[in-house]
């Protein structure tokens, strides 16, 4: 039933017709609760304990020999999610992340994926979140969303995180793609067992399996509408600031440059990615996303 394509890939098709969906996990190598899931997935596939009812799957263990060495990219490599992109396509791979994009786009005009949903989970504290590309309201990603626990939807129409991600390669080729951050890695319920339940979600709510999907219709929209870089020296945090998906109002100081400048929210916000870590803080590269609330 489950047909081992190629290193950490794999393909079921039930031969009926039915949505063509993929599953990735470990596209960061350390990111446990959702490799364990999708490997118990895998699993559960080989052994008959799940079976297809309807289209086709794919599997993608996405940086296996990143899991291997339960490092975020593997030795030598960069991170694979900023290879998913025509540019790096059109060069010859040089290290292995780039052609394992490869291996996953050959994997999924294979089964001429229409879904993908990517899973990770964040090493810093925070709630578990959706990210897409298309906006808020886009139709085709917001069912499957709903199959999704996470409260907060976050949607980023003009490409701020450079098109360069797995989802993103989906969404920007009229498909869907969605990122899916299981919440933080050391929270005790993001489990495999509790990732496992909303990749069977998925597949329910797609109708590649038995069962009645459960629909989480309850989202918080948010869009992300710019991003503010690090323009001085030795920027420090107001205190309190810069927490992931924080709500702070407009005139809200977020911190300030050893010159005396402050930076100050000029609309009602949403922090998305602050970087808090002064080893992140990098003249001319983000110091936070900006999002703003769509209901
Ligand atoms: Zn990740």
């Amino acid at each position: 039933m489950l047909e081992s394509i190629d290193e950490g890939l794999w393909v079921a098709d039930s031969g009926k017709p039915g949505a063509s969906v993929c599953v990735s996990f470990g596209v960061h190598g350390n990111e446990r609760p959702p490799i364990d899931a999708g490997l118990a997935l895998v699993e559960a596939f080989e052994t008959g304990a799940l079976a297809l009812r309807a289209g086709k799957l794919l599997l993608s263990h996405s940086n296996p020999r990143a899991s291997a060495i339960d490092a975020r990219w593997s030795e030598g490599g960069v991170d694979i999610n900023r290879c998913f992109h025509a540019d790096k396509l059109a060069r010859d791979a040089v290290v292995y992340e780039e052609q394992r994009a490869r291996d996953i786009f050959a994997a999924l005009e294979r089964v001429e994926a229409e879904v993908l949903v990517d899973f990770h989970c964040t090493v810093e504290p925070g709630e578990r979140f959706l990210m897409q590309h298309p906006p808020v309201a886009n139709e085709a990603h917001a069912r499957v969303f709903s199959l999704l626990r996470a409260r907060f939807l976050l949607a980023d129409p003009n490409l701020n995180f450079g098109s360069v991600s797995l989802d993103e390669w989906m969404s920007t080729r009229g498909r869907v793609g969605i990122c899916y951050e299981t919440g933080w890695i050391q929270d005790p319920e993001n489990t495999a067992s509790a990732v496992l339940a909303e990749m069977k979600n998925v597949l329910r709510g797609t109708g590649l399996i038995d069962g009645d999907a459960t629909i989480h219709s309850d989202k918080e929209l948010l869009q992300l509408e710019h991003v503010v870089r690090c323009a001085g020296d030795g920027f420090v945090w107001t205190e309190g600031v810069g927490q992931n998906l924080q709500a702070l109002p407009a005139g809200q100081v977020l911190g300030a440059y050893a010159s005396g400048e402050e930076v100050v929210l000029d609309a009602d916000s949403v922090l998305i990615f602050p970087k808090k870590k002064p080893e992140l803080v990098e003249l001319g590269k983000p110091l936070v996303y900006i999002a703003i609330a769509r209901g």
